[in-house]
């Protein structure tokens, strides 16, 4: 059956599911960054993460999707530092702003328009573009593919579709040159190897489309 919108208690979990995700995912993440960088991106985003399940426990289960998205970019912001605090700290604290219209419903539409709003955020703040092998080449393709999505009737299948795109634009990143951050300098030594916070991206829409399934269920 379609499955139209999530509600905030299921956002909650999404949510939770996420930041333990990733957290399990820090192997990982930072070996990745080994790769290209200073290999620390795990170690970051579990930070941020944990400081995000400790405010997602304070705050309530049915908040409206504007303050639970807010919630936790501040909380990734301030305990990460750096410029990958900025960047996915921005991810979720657009949802501030993107999902104002409609706070109690997350819609095929309304991904659209956080995911947009997350990847014009990212480009403004921190200068690069999709193309540098940066984790904008997962969140650009899922971004377009959620607005491909927006009239589905089902928000699983949305979901699964832009967690799909972007786990593609994880892959496609292996090819590219990097040009923006640390990796900068290997120049053509960072192809064969998909960018970290590109990595970090398709975990985190992958976790949403899996547990909004099981939630549905
Ligand atoms: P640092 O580069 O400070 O060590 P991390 O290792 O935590 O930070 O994160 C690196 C990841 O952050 C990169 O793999 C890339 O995806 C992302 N990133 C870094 N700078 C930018 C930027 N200006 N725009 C978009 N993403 C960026
Ligand atoms: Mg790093």
């Amino acid at each position: 059956m379609a499955v139209e919108h999530l509600t905030p208690n299921q956002i909650h979990e999404v949510l939770n599911q996420i930041a333990n995700a990733i957290i399990c995912a820090e192997p990982e993440l930072s070996e990745a960054d080994r790769r290209l960088g200073d290999g620390d991106h795990g170690i970051g985003m579990k930070r941020g993460m944990e400081a995000a399940l400790e405010q997602l426990r304070k705050s309530e289960e049915d908040a409206p999707l504007p303050e639970q998205f807010s919630t936790v970019g501040m909380a990734m912001m301030s305990s990460m530092g750096g410029a990958s605090g900025v960047v996915f700290g921005s991810l979720f604290s657009a949802g501030k702003k993107a999902l104002k219209e409609a706070p109690q419903e997350l819609t095929p539409s309304a991904i659209a328009d956080w995911l947009e709003g997350a990847a014009a955020t990212v480009m403004k703040r921190g200068g690069a573009k999709p193309g540098d092998k940066t984790m904008l080449d997962a969140l650009v393709p899922a971004a377009e593919k959620a607005r491909e999505c927006e009239n589905d009737s089902c928000v699983l299948e949305a979901l699964e579709k832009v967690a799909v795109a972007a786990e593609t634009g994880r892959d496609d990143s292996e090819k590219l040159i990097a040009t923006m951050g640390r990796a900068k300098t290997l120049g053509e030594k960072s192809i064969g190897h998909p960018d970290a916070g590109a990595c970090s991206v398709a975990v985190i829409l992958r976790t949403m489309a899996d547990t909004a399934k099981k939630l549905a269920q």
